[in-house]
Order: C-alpha cells, then structure tokens, then sequence
C-alpha cells in the first residue's frame, strides 16, 4: 500500500506510523526524521534546514522534493511506502503527482489543537532512530532512554511551546489545504486521533482492511 498521513504536529503520525509499519512490511519515510539525521551529520541539507525547523517554518518545497524523490526510488519502496509528514504543501503533492507517484490514500489524523499543544510539551524523542515517547501517555520502559535503540531521548527544539504555536499556524496555513486536495482525488479518510494511540492504531487498520 501507498499510504500518506496527514495532521498537524503532535498529531501522532510518527507513533502511528511506527507501530504500523510492524504489520505492514513497508518502509515509513519521515521527512522530520531525515531532516534531523542531516542536521545531526551536519551535510549541507541538513546545515540549510536547520533555521527553517526550529523557527516552527517548513524548509523550502525543492529540498523536501529532492528528499523524497531519492527515497522513494529505492528498492525498498516498490511495493509499497507509507509517508509522515509529506507532503506538507500543495506543491510538494502535485510533484509527487507529477514524478507518478500514486497513492492510494491520504489519511488525516484529526486532533484539535488544544490538544495538541499539550502533547508535544510532553514530547520526547530519540534522534538516533527517531522513536517518540510522551511523559505522561507513552513513557519509555527506563525514563529518559529509548526503548529501541537505548540512546538518550531528548526535547526536540521545535517543541517548546512558542515554536509550537508557530508550527500549528504553519500548519492551518500551509498544510490544511491538503485536505481539500486529496478529497477532490477521492483519497481522503479522516481517523480521530484524540485517543491513546493503540486505540488509533485500531480505526487506522480497519480502515486499510476495508481499502483491501
Ligand atoms: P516533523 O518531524 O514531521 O514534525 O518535522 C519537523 C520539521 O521538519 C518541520 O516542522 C519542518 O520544519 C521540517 N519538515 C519536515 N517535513 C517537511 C516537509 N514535508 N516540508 C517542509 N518542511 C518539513
């Protein structure tokens, strides 16, 4: 399957999106996740991404286009991806058009924004492998240290409170009209994402059964 999730930071698609790719036996592809492997190995995608992300704004549509099109032409994708926070505008999704990537659904994980402010103050993540925990709602087995890989787990930047309401108006801007787009296609399903995410883990694979 060809899978695009949509919704707005601390929405829940790196979790979801982990604990689906178990089942699926498809590669998931976050742009975040490359994006922070680049700044971390300082190459010159990652030094020209750096001030976009942790100003809460999107890095420029031909660098995420570029990314993307390189991932998705490898081996690994041919039956199948499952993509995390891309598209994120309305070009990025007509050069996935226009490159003939297909999808075969666009999935919004719908959250209200309150909630979502509370969710990524309590976010954690580990920039090695790019697994995301919560204090409160998904703590790791040992507090502070990443249950897949064992390296410390960190408060991204881009989620302190201020940059994260930069990201949400970014996202109602920028992002938003992406529903629009995949409704017109026909490739549009909406999951409520509010509660704990094995619940949303549920919605989301029943409906791929019923995709099948
Ligand atoms: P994420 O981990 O998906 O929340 O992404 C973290 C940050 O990386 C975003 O706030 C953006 O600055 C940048 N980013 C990730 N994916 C994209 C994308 N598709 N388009 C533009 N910027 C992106």
């Amino acid at each position: 399957m060809k899978l695009i999730f949509l919704g707005a930071p601390g929405a829940g698609k790196g979790t979801l999106v982990e604990m689906l790719i178990k089942d699926l036996k498809v590669p998931a592809i976050s742009t975040g996740n490359i994006l922070r492997a680049a700044i971390k190995e300082g190459t010159p995608i990652g030094l020209k991404a750096q001030e976009y992300i942790s100003s809460g704004n999107l890095v420029p549509d031909e660098v995420i286009i570029g990314i993307v099109k390189e991932r998705l032409a490898q081996k690994d994708c041919e039956n199948g991806f499952v993509l995390d926070g891309v598209p994120r505008t309305i070009p990025q999704a007509e050069a996935l058009e226009n490159a003939g990537i297909d999808i075969d659904a666009a999935i919004l994980l719908d959250v209200p924004d309150e909630m979502i402010e509370e969710r990524m103050v309590g976010r954690r993540t580990c920039i090695k492998c790019g697994a995301t925990y919560h204090i409160k709602t998904i703590p790791p087995k040992v507090e502070g240290i990443c249950d897949v890989c064992g390296d410390p787990l960190t408060r991204r930047k881009d989620d302190d409170p201020e940059t994260v309401k930069e990201r949400l108006r970014v996202y109602h801007r920028e992002t938003e009209p992406l529903v629009e787009f995949y409704k017109g296609r026909g490739k549009l399903y909406v999951v409520d994402s509010t509660q704990p995410p094995e619940h949303t883990l549920k919605l989301v694979s029943e409906l791929l059964v019923s995709l099948r």
